[in-house]
Order: C-alpha cells, then structure tokens, then sequence
C-alpha cells in the first residue's frame, strides 16, 4: 500500500476515487493536528460508519486573527499520523498552506447570523476562515459524512448550515465532548496550562454544572445562570471572554425567560495566556457528554 499522507489535492482525489468505485463510504475528520482523545474519538466513530477514513490535518491560518497563536500552535504532526491510524484512519490529508490557497485567491466564505457574537465576536474573522476552509475541504475530500466535536459548538453549528448552503454533498455529524476525568474539555491548548492554571481552570467545569442543574431545578433566568457562571470563574480569578445563553440549533440569543427548547450555555475563559472555551446543554449532565 502507498503511505496513506497525501499533501496535494489531485492526489487525495485519485486516492479516494478508487475507493468510491469499490463503493466505499467516506468518513472525514477535519483537524488541526496536535490529536488528542477528542479528535480519536471521532475518528473512531467515522471508522465505525464509514469503509474510508480520512483525517485532514492542516492549520488554517485564515482562521488565526493578528497576535493570536497561529505560529505557537502545537504541531505534532509524526505523532498525529500515528495515533489517527491507530483510531482506524486510512488516508490523512496534510496539504501546503499554499495547495489549500492557490496564488492570488481572493475568496471568503460567510456564514452570516451563525458566525455572530460569542466566538465570532471575540475573534472577528475567525469564522469566515473556519467557513472557507471547510467549504474548500468539502470540495476536495467531497462526497462523505464529516464529524465534528460539539466542543467548538458554534462551529458544529456554522459547518452544517455551511453544507446545507452549498448544496454538498455532505452530512455533518456533531459528536460529544470527550473531557479529562475531572471534566476539563479536552484541547491542543491545555498543554499550555501551567499546574495551577489547569486547576483554576476546572471552575469552567464547576460553573457550567451548576448553571445545568440549576436549569433542570427550574431555574429559567439567564441572568441568573449567567451570574452562577461568572462567580464560580470570579473565585479562581478568571475573566471570562464571554458567557452567553443561545437558543441550541439557531443561536439566537436568549429571551428574558427562557421557554420550551434546548438552550446552549457556552463561554470562552482567558487562563493566562492560554484561551478556552467550553459548553453545556443546559438540563444536560455535563461530564456524561453533551
Ligand atoms: P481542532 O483540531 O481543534 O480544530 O479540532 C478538530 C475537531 O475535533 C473539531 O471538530 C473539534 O470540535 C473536535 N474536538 C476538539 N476537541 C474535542 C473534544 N474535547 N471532544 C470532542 N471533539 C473535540
């Protein structure tokens, strides 16, 4: 068997047309390398689901705004073939930066509405890149079910009306949190947490569980919700970016009260230098996956 790393788009399209005409289904999980149990375990459900797995492995720097961590980005990229083969990958697509955007591009893609406020506010740009890229990944690895981790949930969101828009032929699958045994979401950045910033940093944990039982103890304010939030990060000294309450599948905000439906919590944390987000269902047991 050829060694299953493309890097050029003509050649992942060979490789995979072979499979398509064995009637293979396709499985992808896009990624930005730096794998960790979270990327595994969707790579391990695409393996379940699909004959072909492909793992695309690419730093997008469309997505990185000036002065955040694009070049400081873990890049593992010997051990991430490893490991994604291991979880049953098949083929893992590591394109160029230049292959990804051919000289003189001038495209961007937008997914209005869905790319607004939490995320997409605090990192202006930072979904249009997202939106491109996928849209880019659509085309190229075409047709097949792609798996996304619920964990960057306004993404999950932006990627599957991104598919419906342009008509791909994709379905879009969102995947629960896979999170430490104390309940910190997994991340490429945590590494970058010092031993007393990984600790203050479970008051994510602690805050998103007490505003979800709150909930489900009838609590329909966020106000409310988003107070407990915000003292639970204020007693380890974290600021956070942003707390929002967000209707679950639309993302529009939250009325005063909040009725019938699924309603997101989700929130980004500065932890020194260090940016992380996390989410919960509210109603929803946190550390049993959402
Ligand atoms: P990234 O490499 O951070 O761009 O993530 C690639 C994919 O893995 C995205 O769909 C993420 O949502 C997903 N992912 C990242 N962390 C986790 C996690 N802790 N649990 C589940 N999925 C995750």
């Amino acid at each position: 068997m050829n060694a299953p790393v493309e890097q050029t788009v003509s050649a992942l399209r060979a490789r995979l047309d072979a499979h398509r005409v064995a009637g293979d289904r396709v499985g992808v999980v896009p990624t930005m390398g730096a794998l960790h149990e979270g990327h595994l375990s969707l790579i391990r459900e695409a393996a379940r689901r699909a004959e072909v797995v492909v793992v695309t492995i690419f730093v997008n720097p469309t997505q990185f705004g000036p002065g955040e961590d694009f070049d400081r980005y873990p890049r593992t990229f010997d051990q991430d073939v490893d490991l994604a083969l291991k979880a049953g990958a098949h083929v893992i697509f590591a394109p160029s930066a230049e292959e990804m955007y051919p000289r003189g591009e001038k495209t961007r893609i937008r997914v209005a509405d869905l790319s607004e406020g939490m995320c997409g506010a605090v990192r202006p740009g930072h979904f249009d890149g997202v939106a491109t890229v996928v849209a880019k990944l659509y085309s190229v690895v075409g047709a097949g079910t792609y798996f996304f981790g619920k964990k960057d949930y306004q993404q999950w969101r932006i990627v599957e009306r991104l598919a419906r828009d342009l008509l791909a032929p994709v379905e879009v699958v969102g995947l629960p949190t896979v999170r430490e045994t104390d309940g910190l979401a997994m991340s490429s950045r945590n590494r970058f947490l010092l031993p007393e910033q990984r600790l203050s940093a479970l008051a994510i944990v602690r805050g998103l569980s007490l505003a979800s039982a709150r909930y489900r103890g009838g609590e329909r304010d966020p106000g409310v919700l988003f107070d407990l939030v915000a003292e639970e990060l204020g007693r380890c000294s974290l600021a956070a970016e942003y707390i929002e309450v967000r209707e679950a599948e639309t993302l529009t905000s939250a009325p005063a009260r909040l009725g019938e439906g699924n309603w997101l919590l989700a929130l980004a944390v500065r932890v020194g230098t260090t940016r992380l987000i996390d989410n919960v269902i509210l109603g929803e047991d946190l550390l049993s996956g959402t």
